[in-house]
């Protein structure tokens, strides 16, 4: 069964349709990855999603539940969280008052402590930085703050839009670890990336998304072994 569905999902800014009718689902437990250059509307479908653009026409469904014309904060109560492009923190807060902040939804708020201690074991950077300010942290801690405030709200899919982005190729493999790891205690991820061939290597499944449609879509491994999309996106 699938947690996440989109069904022929347009939408844009104004006049301008960017996503031009995307279909996708993400399996329960699957890790997604939806790969795709600058500009090809990633981010935008990502947005959508959230509710913080409203989609033109078509389906968003997660689990038996209709998003596509929900406001932001109720996608949230549904179980959609994500760590946005370009992390989005509150740099002047604390490390621990930024992950507090991704708590407030009524699936998290009771439980908030013992998620807190789930994250400081996850990322135990964080907490021992959890009193210094957002601001001061490298940028790859930085990208595990943005993830693990969108893990304290206790999502059920929880989506990561180019976490790789400016970091160092060495704290981009400490990341993907630290995903890996997410995943394997049985959280649905969608993973947004221009990180073309990292990204599909940890795909159970992944789309290529060109000129805000879906161009290619297969396993992870086929998609690796794809000798078009290797010569477009992975540079061999
Ligand atoms: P990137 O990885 O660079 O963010 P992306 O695949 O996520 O790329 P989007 O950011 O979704 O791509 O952008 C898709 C298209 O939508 C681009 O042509 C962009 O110029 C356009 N676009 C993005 N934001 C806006 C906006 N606020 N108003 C108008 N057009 C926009």
């Amino acid at each position: 069964m699938s947690n996440l569905r989109l069904h022929d999902l347009k939408s844009g800014y104004g006049d301008i349709t960017v996503i031009q009718g995307v279909s996708l689902e993400v399996g329960h437990g699957q890790l997604v990855s939806l790969v795709g250059s600058n500009g090809a509307g990633k981010t935008t479908l990502l947005r959508t999603i959230a509710g913080l653009i409203r989609a033109a026409s078509g389906e968003i469904q997660l689990d038996e539940k209709h998003l596509e014309k929900l406001p932001p904060h109720e996608v949230v109560e549904a179980g959609f969280m994500m760590a946005p492009e370009g992390k989005q923190l509150f740099l002047q807060m604390t490390v621990e008052e930024n992950l507090i902040v991704g708590s407030f939804n009524t699936r998290a708020s009771g439980r908030r402590e013992k998620t807190l201690k789930e994250i400081y074991g996850l990322f135990p950077r964080l907490r021992e930085r959890r009193r210094q300010q957002a601001g001061s942290l490298s940028g790859g801690e930085q990208q595990m703050l943005a993830v693990g405030r969108a893990l304290m709200g206790r999502p059920s899919i929880l989506a990561l839009d180019e976490p790789s982005l400016g970091l160092a190729p060495i704290i981009v493999e400490q990341l993907f670890e630290v995903i890996d790891t997410i995943r394997q205690t049985g959280l649905t991820i969608l993973l947004i990336e221009q990180n073309v061939q990292q990204a599909l290597e940890m795909a159970d499944y992944g789309y290529v998304v060109e000129n805000g449609r879906i161009a290619i879509q297969g396993s992870g491994q086929d998609l690796l072994a794809d000798q078009n999309l290797q010569k477009t996106y992975m540079g061999i």
